[in-house]
């Protein structure tokens, strides 16, 4: 994942934003690259922008060696695995991690074999029949994590995905995360305010402010020079 010289300036009321500047960053396979910095400085727009639901005024997206800049979310291969969930709570567990899934008309033991494969990988088995109320947190993020990664995107991103969740709870899901996304080596770009959270587990910290990129490096460069 290339973004070249990503820019984005927001106009409302007269007012212009800046709120990513000049973005520049190669992303490797299998990577996780943690955007850090404080609320307003241009996280979230940079992630939208990589997911494709912002244009950037000018610059370029780049993903598996094509131009995605102008390309809806829906063609770009790209899931999303946000703080809310966005499960439906008139599904179950499996029914949730197959939604995507339908539309790839797959034959049903190659679904099947899908699900266990999912809900093993992400820790939810015995649970597959249970709907998002009969979850705990973690579990509910859990099924969000399965839903987007079964359907094998070439990136994933993660906005503050562990934003509702208590203190314990946080530290074992991103643990979690860490764990399932070096096993299925995916290639992901996580946002969060959180100095800990990036630190344990980022294999690069791109850290931000007022729409800059201030510093980039391992958790180890970041931490050795504050
Ligand atoms: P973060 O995710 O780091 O909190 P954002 O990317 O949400 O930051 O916002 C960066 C800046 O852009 C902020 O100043 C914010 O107010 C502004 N901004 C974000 N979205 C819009 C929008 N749709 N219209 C106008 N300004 C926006
Ligand atoms: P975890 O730490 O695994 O996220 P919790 O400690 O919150 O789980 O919950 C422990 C157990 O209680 C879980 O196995 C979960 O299935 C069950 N549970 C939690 N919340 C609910 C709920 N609202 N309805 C039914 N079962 C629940």
């Amino acid at each position: 994942l290339i973004l070249k010289n990503v820019r984005k300036v927001f106009t409302s009321y007269g007012v212009e934003t800046v709120a990513v500047d000049n973005f520049d960053q190669v992303i490797e396979k299998g990577q996780l690259v943690t955007l850090l910095g404080p609320s307003g400085c241009g996280k979230t727009t940079t992630l939208r922008i990589i997911a494709g639901f912002e244009v950037p005024t000018s610059g370029r997206v780049l993903l598996d060696e094509r131009d995605v800049t102008n390309l809806p979310p829906n063609r770009r291969n790209i899931s999303m695995v946000f703080q809310s969930y966005a499960l439906f709570p008139h599904l179950t567990v499996e029914e949730n991690i197959a939604f995507g899934l339908k539309l790839k008309r797959l034959d049903r033991s190659e679904m099947r074999r899908k699900i266990i494969e999912m809900t093993d990988l992400v820790g939810l088995k015995g649970l597959e029949k249970r709907r998002p109320d009969q979850l705990s947190g973690g579990q509910q993020q859990r099924v969000a994590l399965a839903r987007s990664l079964v359907m094998e995107p070439s990136v994933l991103l993660f906005d503050e995905p562990l934003s509702n969740l208590d203190a314990k709870l946080r530290e074992t899901m991103r643990l979690e995360i860490r764990r399932i996304q070096q096993e299925v080596n995916i290639t992901s770009v996580y946002v969060t305010h959180d100095q800990v959270e990036a630190m344990s587990i980022s294999d690069v910290i791109v850290v931000m402010n007022q729409g800059k990129v201030m510093q980039i490096g391992s958790p180890f460069d970041i931490y050795a020079r504050p």
